[in-house]
């Protein structure tokens, strides 16, 4: 298969389009660039976090921002999550420094066990301990939530970018819908938050909201960026797993399903919004605990902290 803008030999195409190595890239830099530009990601002079994992999506996305920083006149930082799972994120973490280093890209750590007093490892072993059956993404997720806003908050970030790309963002829509979290329908969408809320909350952008799983996974791949193909070990069973293997085969057999779903999903997200919007307004707290934004008295990860503080003591 010939590329569709030169006689070089395609290496990727989609909806009948064909991408040689260097026409690939033009098309995955530019799709990052006017994703940005199109929806009004960024101002000029601001200060940008930028969630990374290690995984192939946010070293792609770290380095991008890295490289139009000067365009767009903004200060950037990565923002690393370390849940503390060994063989997973120690290794990740190693990568995610030594790549920081050799692009000259500021990057901070944050991790459970400094903000909660356990890393995920020890809560996965308390919680067997105690034949307690809870999920470890169930903690990590609320934990993570947390965290990254906290952090956002106390480093100054304007905004906070993520890696989600569209294979992502299908499996979030569909997986609250499934659990009717209305709230968290709010989350989604090419940026998030609601603008009087924006202290207590910073603001997610996702500038790959368009881009595919595979499509970062190629990128890396000509850019000779090669994270470790490590997988939580935790994953396993976890619903989020089962839905992406379920959309991946769906993808298989009807492609632009995920596409869709997204591009749909957009169509309705301002009311999401909306409702979260009135909902929080009304029922806005501060943590008793910590001082976070809670629309309880104590917010979900301090009372996750305050659960697993009793079950040790047990
Ligand atoms: Fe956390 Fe689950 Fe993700 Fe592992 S798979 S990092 S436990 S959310
Ligand atoms: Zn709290």
């Amino acid at each position: 298969m010939k590329c569709s803008f030169c006689s070089n030999r395609a290496i990727y195409c989609y909806k009948g389009r064909c991408y040689c190595e260097k026409h690939f890239v033009e098309y995955f830099e530019k799709k990052f660039v006017n994703t940005i530009e199109k929806y009004n990601l960024i101002q000029k002079g601001e200060y940008i976090g930028v969630a990374v994992s290690g995984g192939k999506d946010s070293i792609a996305m770290l380095y991008l921002f890295n490289k139009y920083k000067e365009k767009w006149k903004i200060d950037i930082c990565g923002l690393v999550i370390d849940e503390g799972i060994k063989g997973y994120r120690d290794i990740l973490l190693n990568y995610l420094k030594n790549f920081c280093k050799k692009e000259n890209i500021k990057l901070e750590v944050v991790s459970y066990k400094e903000l909660f007093g356990y890393s995920l490892d020890e809560v996965v072993k308390l919680l067997r301990e105690k034949s307690v059956n809870i999920h470890p993404c169930t903690i990590c997720g609320i934990w993570r939530r947390y965290g990254i806003n906290k952090a956002s908050k106390d480093l100054g970030f304007d905004k906070l970018a993520t890696a989600h790309n569209t294979n992502d963002e299908a499996q979030s829509i569909i997986m609250n819908f499934f659990a009717n979290n209305m709230i968290n329908m709010a989350r989604l969408g090419v940026k998030t938050g609601i603008r009087e809320l924006k202290e207590y909350f910073v603001q997610r952008i996702k500038p790959f909201y368009f881009h595919f799983e595979k499509e970062s996974r190629i990128y890396c791949l000509i850019k000779g960026f090669n994270p470790p193909l490590v997988e939580c070990p935790y994953i396993v069973g976890a619903l989020r797993d089962k839905v992406r293997r379920k959309l991946y085969e769906l993808e298989y057999k009807y492609p632009g399903l995920n596409e869709n779903v997204v591009k749909n999903f957009l169509k309705i997200s301002e009311k999401f919004k909306k409702y979260a919007f009135e909902y929080l307004k009304i029922s806005l707290n501060l943590c008793k605990i910590c001082g976070e934004p809670t629309s309880r008295d104590i917010c979900k990860a301090c009372e996750v902290k305050q659960f697993l503080d009793k079950l040790s003591r047990q």
